[in-house]
């Protein structure tokens, strides 16, 4: 049996932070109650594309800095046979720079619900610099009709918002549906 000190050492919202997925849901709370859930949930997430990005990029070392909810976007991609994504920007600090750099995070649920990670595994984690383009969500840019080849655009994400920062399109695999998530308000938390 652990001991309590030994406990204590793990990060709130880092890797091996499992106690947040157990955590009962706080939908119907008070925004209040809500924040604090959600910070740590998604600092969590992000740490995870970061250990992605370390694995891809073994030569650099960032350290998370800030996740904002309302740069967090969950969706639901029916073209694929694991369909629960999300999309997300962070900040995180380059520790030999000391430069802080936003980056761009998908996210999807591959493995079982009930795993350390509620079956989430990050997919695709990079840096955004000037090359980025925000989620087409919201605004109708077919209005006259001509849609791509099989409603797929492969460059841009349709399922979130446009606050929302995306690399190109190459980079990640979900959100490429041009009518796939309806339209309207977006509908995360705002802080
Ligand atoms: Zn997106």
């Amino acid at each position: 049996m652990p001991s309590k000190s030994l406990e204590k050492e793990i990060e709130e919202g880092s890797v091996d932070d499992t106690e947040i997925e157990y955590i009962e849901r706080v939908y119907g709370w008070p925004i209040e109650k809500q924040l604090p859930f959600y910070r740590r949930l998604y600092k969590k997430r992000a740490n995870m594309a970061l250990a992605l990005y370390h694995r891809n990029h073994p030569d650099e070392q960032y350290q998370f800095l800030q996740v904002r909810l309302n740069e967090v976007y969950s969706f639901i991609e029916y073209r694929l046979k694991d369909p629960d994504h999300m999309h997300m920007n962070f900040v995180a600090l380059n520790i030999k720079t000391g430069l802080e750099k936003l980056f761009f995070a998908e996210l999807c649920m591959l493995n079982d619900v009930y795993d350390a990670n509620s079956g989430f595994v990050a997919i695709a984690c990079e840096i955004i610099d000037g090359n980025c383009e925000g989620g087409r969500r919201i605004k109708c840019i077919y209005k006259d009709g001509k849609f791509p080849p099989d409603y797929y655009d492969g460059q841009n994400c349709y399922a979130c918002g446009e606050k929302i920062r995306h690399p190109p399109g190459a980079v990640y695999r979900a959100g490429h549906d041009v009518l796939g998530y309806g339209v309207g308000e977006e509908e995360s938390l705002v802080e």
